[in-house]
Parts: structure tokens; sequence; C-alpha cells
């Protein structure tokens, strides 16, 4: 089962997402546990102290290195794998995140996220006690939580017992390197707009054919950066070749 801790001051914030749906089934699957632990019960001072102001003056108060070092510390303690933890810290300024790493972290068998808030982290935190540092995008938000949570979920999803059909992640957009064909369900006639006749073949040759080159034309009109990290099949080759076609 994966361990994942989450340090934050804001625990409220993560009961509707990790109390919904497939994060949900997650823990009744007994796949994953979730431990989220408000960090200022560390804190070592009479009032619960977590910030403090910058040295060197400016704006904004700055996360204390002493609560977050000993919070870690303790869940490291307190964990049952032998294998030591990823400590993520969500950060603005980290490597940006994407599926490769959901696929990553999803080998782990734990993680503990730290999330900031404010104007940000003591730098000892990021030098001595994270091994990764991970931004959601290139927006700056208030705090860490919403981050932390869309790597959870990113990463649950990928976990083998959660999904019910295994199938079901591996063609999902950027799991193959391209973005994933078009869906449809019934009716196959919706007011004058139809399903393409192919998906109602009962081709399964065609089927999958049409789904592969839908795949590479999704990807060739709105994110072709992606061909640049990927390596198509022959078969692929001639089916974009194709799809290009229909664009000269
Ligand atoms: N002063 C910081 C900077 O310029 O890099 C931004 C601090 S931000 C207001 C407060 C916290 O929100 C950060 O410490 C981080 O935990 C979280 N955060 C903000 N933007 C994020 C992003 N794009 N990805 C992940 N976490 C983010």
């Amino acid at each position: 089962m994966m361990q994942i801790d989450i340090l934050t001051l804001f625990p409220e914030m993560f009961s509707g997402v990790f109390g919904q749906s497939i994060l949900q089934k997650a823990t009744e699957k007994s796949a994953v546990h979730y431990n989220v632990v408000n960090f200022r019960e560390y804190a070592d001072n009479k009032h619960s102290t977590v910030d403090d102001y910058p040295y060197g003056g400016g704006a904004g108060m700055v996360l204390q290195p002493q609560p977050i070092f000993d919070a870690v510390t303790a869940l490291k303690e307190q964990a049952n794998s032998k294998k030591q933890p990823r400590v993520i810290l969500l950060c603005p300024q980290g490597e940006r995140y994407g599926q490769k790493k959901a696929e990553e972290l999803a080998k782990e068998e734990h993680l503990i996220f730290i999330c900031g808030h404010y104007e940000g982290y003591d730098e000892r935190i990021r030098e001595h006690v994270v091994t990764d540092e991970i931004s959601i995008g290139d927006y700056v938000l208030t705090g860490g939580e919403l981050g932390a949570m869309v790597v959870v979920d990113s990463v649950v999803r990928l976990l083998p017992e959660v999904l019910g059909n295994q199938e079901s992640h591996m063609k999902d957009s950027f799991s193959t390197g391209l973005l994933e064909h078009p869906h449809y369900t019934r009716p196959a006639d919706f007011r004058g707009l139809k399903v393409p006749d192919v998906l109602l073949s009962g081709n399964h040759k065609l089927i999958e054919e049409w789904r592969n080159k839908e795949a590479l034309r999704r990807t060739l009109l709105r994110r072709p950066d992606l061909f640049e990290n990927i390596q198509l099949t022959s078969e692929q080759e001639k089916w974009l070749k194709e799809v290009k076609k229909d664009y000269e």
C-alpha cells in the first residue's frame, strides 16, 4: 500500500478531494493511505508559530525550517517502508509536472508532500529535506495544497489496483506520448450529429486504426511539440503521413 503524507497548514482542504470518487475508493481497496498533518503541531515555540519575517527585509512571511524538519523526521520514523520516501516540495520554481513524473512517483511506496504558503520557504528546507521540487504550471497559487492534490490524483489513479480496467489509463493522453483519440457514446445520431461510421462497423481492426490515426491527428493539430519526444513506429509514421495529406 502506498503511504501519502501531506504537510499543510490547511488540512480541511483535503477532506473533499480525498473523500470522493476514485481517490476515496483507492483507500477502500487498500491501495493507498492518506495522512494529512498540520505541521503547526510540530512547532516547538509557545505560540505554535511556523513563519517569520524574511532576513534582509521585504514583503511576506517565510516558513521556518524547524516545524517542517521535525515533521518530516517524525513521518520517516513512523513509516513501515525501509525505502526512503520521496519528499516533494510544491513550488512554482520546481520541475514542471507531467505524466512521466506521475508514472515515476506511482512506483514509490511513500510520498511526503510539503505545501507552502505565504512568500515561500526557508531555503534550508529545500536544500536539506526535499528530494523533488514540483511546479504544476507557470503561475503562482496562494498555497501548495491544490498542487499536492493534482499530483496525488494523477499518481493514485496509476496504482495497479485503483482503476477497474487496467487498460483505461494506458491510452490516456500523454501515457502513449500522444493525445488520446476522440470518444463517442450513444445515441449514434444525436440531433443529426452522427458518430463516425467506422465505430459502428464492429470491425475491431478498422476501429483500432481509426483511433490511432485520430490520436495522431489530435496531437498534430493541438500539441505538435509532443512529436519531438516520441519515437513513432513505422505504422504510425505511415498513418501520420496520411493524416497530414488532409491539410495539404
Ligand atoms: N514567492 C514564491 C515565488 O515567487 O516563487 C511564491 C510563493 S506562493 C504565493 C505560496 C506557495 O504556493 C508556494 O510556496 C508553493 O507551495 C505554492 N505554489 C504556488 N504556485 C505553485 C505552482 N505553480 N506549483 C506548485 N505549488 C505552487
